[in-house]
């Protein structure tokens, strides 16, 4: 039995390992993905609810790693947070999505808002304001058409810092969104104090929200809160006909989901917007 138990420690020891190896291996090559031009942003659209009009997209960054092919978020975001790689390739994703925004509005295609992520590390720093700032000018997007998404988690770490962060970077004329609502601990005494436009519902109330009396409950408030604060409120994760009749009901502004659109390709998602020329 000892033997045994010896046994069972050296094959959990060699399986860390692995992982160990594994995780600096990719966290090499993170390092290198953005001078290798590896990353790739998509885009999701956020409808509105009411008219059915496309009125804004979410940028999401992949990897497409030379070897393993497309990493997921899910993977590689966690490791980029932990060594502080999410700073430079936020500020990547950033760039690039204020840019193909500003493109396909010079295309003419109707011009809509773009959503982008912001980490902690990269709310944190204290050069964020002048670089957003940067983008804006060198990109030459108008900033009304730029949304920052920020989780709760990031502005409840010190909230009177984050305030401030939120008021500069709000005069700057661009929105702030709270991403993953419901999820953390935010007061909502903050949440009146925070210059923010926009509530989005953690998919996690979407999934079950019409079998699940919970989740449908909490949905519900929050959209009543949200509306009673002046907020603008999106569900993210809608996949059904269902939730989104759920949602309409009780009056939610906006959606975004499988049901319309898994995120696409920038080229693909051009379609997208060509035939909301044709609408
Ligand atoms: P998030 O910000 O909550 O983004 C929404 C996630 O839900 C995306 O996963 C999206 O593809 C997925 N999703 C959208 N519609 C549906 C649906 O109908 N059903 C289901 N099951 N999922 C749906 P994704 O792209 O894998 O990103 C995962 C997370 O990685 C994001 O969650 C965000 O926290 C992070 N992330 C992605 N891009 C960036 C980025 O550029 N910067 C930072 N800091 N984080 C990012
Ligand atoms: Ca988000
Ligand atoms: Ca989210
Ligand atoms: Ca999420």
């Amino acid at each position: 039995a000892k033997d045994h138990g010896r046994n069972n420690v050296q094959q959990y020891e060699s399986v860390m390992n692995v992982h160990a190896v594994e995780r600096l291996q990719l966290e090499k090559d993170l390092r290198k993905a953005i001078e290798r031009g590896e990353f790739r942003v998509y885009y999701q659209p956020q409808i509105d609810i009411e008219t059915g009009q496309m009125i804004g997209m979410e940028a999401l960054v992949r990897w497409q790693h030379p070897e393993r092919g497309m990493v997921s978020p899910g993977l590689f975001i966690p490791l980029a947070e932990e060594t502080n790689l999410i700073v430079p390739i936020g500020e990547w994703v950033m760039r690039t999505a204020c840019e193909q925004t500003k493109r396909w509005q010079d295309a003419g295609y109707p011009p809509i808002r773009v959503s982008i992520n912001l980490s902690a590390h990269q709310f944190a720093q204290p050069t964020l304001v002048s670089k957003v700032r940067a983008v804006l000018e060198e990109t030459g997007i108008e900033p009304q058409y730029v949304d920052l998404e920020l989780t709760e988690s990031i502005t409840m770490t010190n909230v009177d810092r984050a305030i401030s962060t939120m008021l500069e970077l709000s005069s700057l004329g661009l929105q702030i969104s709270i991403d993953d609502f419901g999820t953390g601990y935010s007061s909502l005494s903050y949440l009146k104090k925070f210059p923010i436009h926009t509530l989005k519902i953690d998919q996690s109330f979407v999934r079950d929200i019409t079998k699940n009396a919970d989740d449908a409950a909490i949905a519900t408030a929050v959209i009543a809160m949200a509306h009673s604060l002046n907020l603008n409120v999106i569900a993210e994760g809608v996949e059904t006909e269902e939730q989104l009749e759920f949602l309409r009901e009780r009056r939610c502004n906006e959606y975004q989901g499988y049901l319309c659109s898994r995120p696409l390709p920038a080229a693909e998602f051009e379609n997208l917007l060509a035939s909301e020329l044709q609408m």
